[in-house]
């Protein structure tokens, strides 16, 4: 099928985060792409850690309005919140920010409206200045606390406590794991090595707590522990992977019991023959890893070939250990961990000239006009 051909039918993208922009840039070439999203900004989930502790150098590379990126120049955006895709119409509803309905028709739809989590993820609609301000006054409470609790052994958690403890020496931070080492699921040597740095930053560690979590979740004062324990600090970051699925909009038969779209290894729909899923939406795997592991290479070379007429012939495999850089550049450069075990280190001189500017923003973005900051 022809350019022209595939350019008459619509792909609707529903989420423009870390995943809905990657799939807009390569499809926007093929199709006539709208994209969705309740934040006129791509405003990543990645890096939460240097978010906290550093946002301005964070801002440059992880808050970029979708206007910016050169590959989505022909991609219709609407800075608005699906309410309901119908199956049978193939449509979806939408809302504005001044509460106006759109109905929009797709020939194929693609789910990468994410998760909430914590604090900083969620699917409510906001302007750019509500974005900035609200990132601000996140980074401020961590600058105005003396003490620090993060509960929570995973990447979000070790990335927090070791980033604001680096960029805070005079704060008291500490970190509450259940197991005895943080970071469950990556290989044990990249565990030992942050058990290591996070106690050689000062950091305290305290294994074996298992915090109650309460609705909603304080983000300063007391936590208490299932052994009895509590503590008290200044201010808390709950980073216990309790991810909330944004699928509201779609029909119950689509979702597993949590609420995750259930997706195939081709990135398709389960129960559809339009939809596609991918991001932390996806119930690909148990560890919903499709939005690492360039898995929208996959979702992008399936849709043609059903928008071709052919069946998908890409297939998803998530690594067996989580990989990669989990604090974020650091001064003696950034760390990446293999699903082997062993680690790579990039200079901070690479990372800042080549890695984020050129690898990332040209070659995976195509293009970001003039970085912020
Ligand atoms: C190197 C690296 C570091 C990472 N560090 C962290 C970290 O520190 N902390 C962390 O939590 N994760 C981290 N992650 C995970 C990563 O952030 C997520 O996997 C990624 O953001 C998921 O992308 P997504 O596109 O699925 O969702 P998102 O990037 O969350 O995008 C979803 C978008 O959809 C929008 N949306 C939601 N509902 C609707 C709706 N109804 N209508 C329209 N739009 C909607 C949301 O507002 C959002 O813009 C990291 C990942 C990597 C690769």
């Amino acid at each position: 099928m022809s350019r022209r051909q595939t350019k008459a039918q619509t792909v609707v993208i529903i989420g423009m985060g870390d995943t809905g922009v990657l799939v807009a840039t390569r499809l926007s070439r093929y199709f006539n792409v709208i994209g969705i999203s309740t934040k006129p900004n791509l405003v990543s989930g990645q890096e939460l850690g240097k978010r906290l502790a550093d946002l301005s150098w964070w801002n440059r590379y992880y808050n970029t309005p979708l206007r910016r990126f050169k590959a989505l120049a022909d991609v219709e955006i609407h800075h608005a919140k699906a309410e309901c895709v119908d199956l049978a119409a193939k449509t979806v509803v939408v809302v504005d920010p001044s509460n106006h309905e759109t109905v929009i028709p797709f020939d194929f739809l693609v789910i990468a409206s994410g998760t909430s989590n914590g604090f900083w993820r969620d699917d409510h609609l906001r302007s750019e200045a509500q974005i900035d301000e609200r990132l601000e006054q996140d980074a401020a409470a961590i600058r105005d606390a003396n003490t620090v609790a993060i509960v929570g052994g995973g990447p979000c958690g070790v990335s927090c406590a070791l980033n604001i403890r680096r960029a805070y020496p005079e704060k008291m931070v500490s970190l509450y794991i259940s197991a005895d080492l943080p970071l469950p699921g990556y290989h044990d040597e990249a565990r030992r090595y942050y058990h290591r740095e996070l106690t050689d930053a000062g950091v305290q560690i305290f294994s074996g707590h298992r915090a109650i979590a309460e609705e909603p979740a304080p983000s300063a004062g007391t936590i208490r522990f299932e052994s009895g324990q509590s503590v008290v600090a200044d201010a808390i970051i709950w980073s216990t992977g309790n991810r909330k699925p944004h699928t509201r909009f779609l029909p119950d038969a689509l979702l597993d019991d949590e609420g995750f779209v259930k997706t195939k290894d081709t990135l398709e729909v389960v129960g559809s023959d339009c939809l596609f899923a991918i991001g932390d939406v996806a119930s690909t795997d148990p560890a919903r890893s499709s939005a690492r592991n360039w898995a929208y290479g996959i979702l992008v070379n399936n849709i043609k070939r059903k928008a071709a007429g052919k069946a998908p012939n890409k297939h998803y495999a998530p690594p067996a250990n989580r990989w990669g850089s989990i604090v974020g550049p650091q001064d003696d450069g950034l760390t990446l961990h293999q699903d082997s075990g062993k680690t790579t280190r990039l200079s901070r001189w690479l990372v800042e000239n080549l890695l984020l500017p050129t690898v990332v923003q040209r070659v995976i973005y195509r293009g970001v006009k003039s970085l912020r900051g």
